[in-house]
């Protein structure tokens, strides 16, 4: 079966689909996205991502193409036209096609694309032995809360992760706090037990996983605090871990050269994984 893909009101098969050469996202990145979970066939924390798209579309005033009504509608045809029961959706909206001009276009059409992935199978040991987190300096804009799909300094420091033999690059701004991974957030456990991850401001996208892991750990009676942390303290940490809308919590088990806790998966890492996990498979 060949993959489906939406693309400015028309399903089209993925090896077909194309958009313009002088749409603005080609040509200035000037577009916003969200890649929501498929889980069961159904879409996952759909709400929130529709939200914080939304949010995304004010601070950069492009106009949602359809309604969020609409939207639900095409989002629910791309799982349905592609059998989706496990993976995620790419969903990307562009300022549109125009001749090329810094200021925005008089009468550009916001353009909508959404694509369909299968869930790759996850790799087990990134659950049972943790992954590596290299750290490296914050180079982006200060305006990190927009989904913005300009995504150079991340790309940049997930390849010099890789290249490293890591899983994740900690990105860390001026004062030596890190500010979050090139394409999830960042937590630690304190030796104390506290769970620590930085605030929502426009230093970090506020995700989606953040905000549900922050809930579900409140609920379940454990400490946690939204606060700055420094490398030194990530290093010092009693646990590490990252969260992210497809691999929902991965623990950290090395920060550069320091091996975090026992080198092993921490217990509060592992009881914040499972509630997540009970969390979506309760909402299907
Ligand atoms: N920060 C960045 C820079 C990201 O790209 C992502 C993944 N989109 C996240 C955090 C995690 O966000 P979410 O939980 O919404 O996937």
């Amino acid at each position: 079966m060949s993959r489906i893909a939406y693309v400015s009101g028309r399903y089209v098969r993925h090896r077909a689909a194309f958009v313009h050469i002088e749409d603005r996202g080609y040509q200035f990145a000037d577009g916003v996205y969200e890649v929501v979970a498929i889980h069961n066939g159904r879409i996952v924390d759909e709400a929130l991502h529709l939200n914080r798209l939304a949010r995304s579309l004010g601070e950069l005033k492009i106009a949602a193409p359809v309604s969020e009504r609409v939207l639900k509608l095409i989002l629910r045809r791309v799982v349905e036209l592609n059998r989706l029961r496990d993976g995620s959706l790419y969903l990307q909206i562009t300022r549109g096609v125009a001749p090329r001009e810094h200021a925005f276009p008089l009468t550009a059409q916001p353009q909508l694309v959404i694509t369909a992935k299968h869930a790759k199978p996850v790799d087990p040991d990134h659950e049972t032995e943790g992954v590596k987190a290299i750290t490296i300096p914050d180079i982006r804009w200060d305006r990190r809360d927009i989904k913005s799909v300009s995504l150079l300094p991340n790309i940049l420091g997930k390849q010099q992760a890789k290249e490293q033999g890591a899983y994740e690059a900690w990105q860390v701004d001026e004062e030596g706090n890190v500010t979050e991974g090139t394409s999830s957030n960042a937590w630690i456990v304190t030796m104390d037990g506290e769970i620590v991850t930085r605030p929502a401001s426009t230093s970090i996208l506020n995700g989606i996983t953040r905000i549900v892991a922050i809930k579900a750990a409140r609920e379940a009676g454990m400490k946690l605090v939204e606060r700055c942390f420094s490398v030194a303290e990530a290093k010092a940490a009693k646990e590490a871990f990252i969260t992210g809308t497809t691999s929902l919590v991965i623990p950290v088990t090395q920060v550069d050269d320091q091996v975090i806790g026992n080198g092993k998966p921490g217990s509060f890492t592992l009881a914040l994984r499972e509630l997540m996990i009970r969390e979506r498979d309760r909402l299907q």
